[in-house]
């Protein structure tokens, strides 16, 4: 048993990664997954389960790891988590479970994300992820799911291995939430999130995509009609937030959902092989700084722009980018141009972008979020010129669901509300995820899900 540093994640060089849609980080070799598991201490308390929204029984997969059962260290981590693959690839383990590991005190913390994807990785590779067997009594009562992200996907999982005959709707032509539309091919392959879906498929979930709750069926229709005693709803946070500053329709500005849904989901990168079309920038600026802004800035680069800039109106030390993404980044020649607000996007007489206009800021006192906020400095206007912008500054619910049920009751900012049961205001139907808390992670919203699917158990059974 050791300590010291972690093992480093092999990567592709920058200079070659910012040209493809590859993967970025390639994956521990077993030696090196046994070396890193070998530098867990196996405390007598672990506190680094008490990290994890799932809560994965981490030293007892990290320990199988150590003694090369990779196999038996898969079997453990299914236990909690349905999505092992995507988890160990994007999950912000250094705020959840390696932030509590005592070998961070004074060295670098367990790679236990590293570590849960070699896992999976491994599984996939030799089919254990599809050949375990689930004994599965069928109960014969339909329960519906709307929305096809991580939330709804463990909801799913988790309810048809209770036995429930579930059926999952998706708006989209692809199940998967952001997984599919949002997160790119470099962080997270689509053949893996695919992959995981087939898993679910084999549990018996029917997934109906191209179904827009709201629009084909409403949830009441779903309750009635169509026969389902219990929904759970994870619709996410989809519908993107805007600057509303001048020139934001212009041609050439996007906003993030659409420019990353058009190169992930649609496959724009690889146009005109596939039908989507998406813009090339020359010079880009992409405003925000949270992971969903590194994701434009790094595709952006991928697609051949000279320059992106990333413009943010606080300092790098308030980005909500993890570390690992900014750092990403910076290697792969995006630049961080702090302490910037956008005042205006400016255009040529054909209406399409220039330039945008910001206004150098300084950071004042912590507002609400703690963080503290952007003074503007008077008389610092300049121009980043630039071909294309897209706008990264945050995601909020899609208001169709609301529009539609009236009797679903939302807060002010359009998210539903639930009680301490999961449960909203319609008897039968729970929420979780995003469409809750608003944009948050991946395996918060997984943890959501696994809620949601105990809860509906209990209130089915007590019917
Ligand atoms: C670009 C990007 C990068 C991110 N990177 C990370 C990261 O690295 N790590 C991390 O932990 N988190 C990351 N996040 C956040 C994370 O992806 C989300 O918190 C998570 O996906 C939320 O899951 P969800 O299931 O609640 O919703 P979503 O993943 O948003 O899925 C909701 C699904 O519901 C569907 N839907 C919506 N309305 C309807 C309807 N009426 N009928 C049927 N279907 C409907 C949508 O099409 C969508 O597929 C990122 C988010 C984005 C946008």
């Amino acid at each position: 048993m050791r300590g010291g540093m972690r093992n480093p994640m092999p990567e592709q060089p920058a200079d070659v990664r910012n040209k493809n849609f590859e993967e970025v980080t390639l994956g521990y070799s077993p030696e090196t997954a046994v070396d890193e598991a070998q530098r867990c201490l196996h405390c007598k308390v672990p506190q680094c389960v008490k990290g994890c929204p799932v809560n994965i029984d981490i030293p007892d997969f990290v320990h199988a790891v150590a003694e090369k059962d990779f196999a038996g260290a898969f079997t453990i981590l299914k236990k909690k988590t349905s999505l092992p693959a995507v988890c160990g690839r994007v999950c912000p383990q250094e705020n959840q479970c390696e932030k509590h590991c005592i070998l961070g005190i004074k060295g670098e913390p367990v790679a236990i994300g590293r570590l849960e994807r070699f896992v999976a990785d491994t599984a996939r590779a030799n089919g254990q992820d599809r050949s375990e067997h689930v004994d599965i009594t069928p109960k014969g009562i339909k329960v519906a799911v709307v929305g096809g992200g991580p939330s709804c996907l463990t909801a799913a999982g988790d309810l048809a291995k209770m036995g429930y005959d579930v059926t999952l709707f998706e708006a989209l032509h692809k199940a998967g939430g952001v997984l599919m539309y949002g997160i790119p091919e470099f962080r997270l392959p689509k053949t893996i999130v695919q992959h995981e879906i087939e898993g679910l498929k084999d549990l018996g979930v029917k997934i109906m995509t191209d179904v827009i709750i709201g629009r084909t069926f409403t949830l009441h229709e779903l309750l009635g009609e169509e026969g389902f005693k219990a929904i759970y709803v994870g619709t996410g946070a989809g519908l993107p937030h805007f600057l509303r500053i001048p020139g934001e329709n212009l041609d050439g500005v996007y906003s993030a959902n659409e420019f990353l849904t058009r190169v992930n989901l649609m496959g724009a990168w690889d146009f005109p092989h596939r039908a989507t079309p998406v813009c090339h920038g020359k010079d880009v600026a992409v405003v925000g700084a949270g992971n969903v802004a590194m994701d434009s800035a790094r595709t952006a680069k991928r697609l051949g722009a000279e320059h992106v800039y990333v413009v943010y109106r606080r300092s790098e030390a308030e980005m909500p980018a993890r570390k690992e993404e900014i750092q990403h980044a910076k290697e792969e020649g995006v630049e961080l141009h702090m302490l910037n607000n956008p005042q205006e996007i400016i255009s040529n007489d054909k209406g399409w972008v220039t330039g945008i206009k910001c206004i150098r800021t300084k950071l004042g006192e912590p507002d609400a979020s703690g963080r503290r906020s952007p003074v503007e400095i008077p008389g610092s206007e300049h121009v980043f010129n630039v071909d294309m912008v897209v706008i990264a500054i945050g995601q909020g619910p899609n208001p169709l669901l609301r529009h539609t049920t009236p009797d679903l009751v939302t807060n002010k900012k359009g998210l539903i509300t639930i009680d301490d049961h999961e449960e909203t205001s319609i008897p039968g139907v729970f929420a979780g995820g995003d469409i809750v808390t608003g944009a948050a992670t991946v395996i918060s919203a997984m943890g959501a899900g696994k809620a949601a699917a105990i809860e509906i158990d209990k209130y089915l059974s007590s019917k």
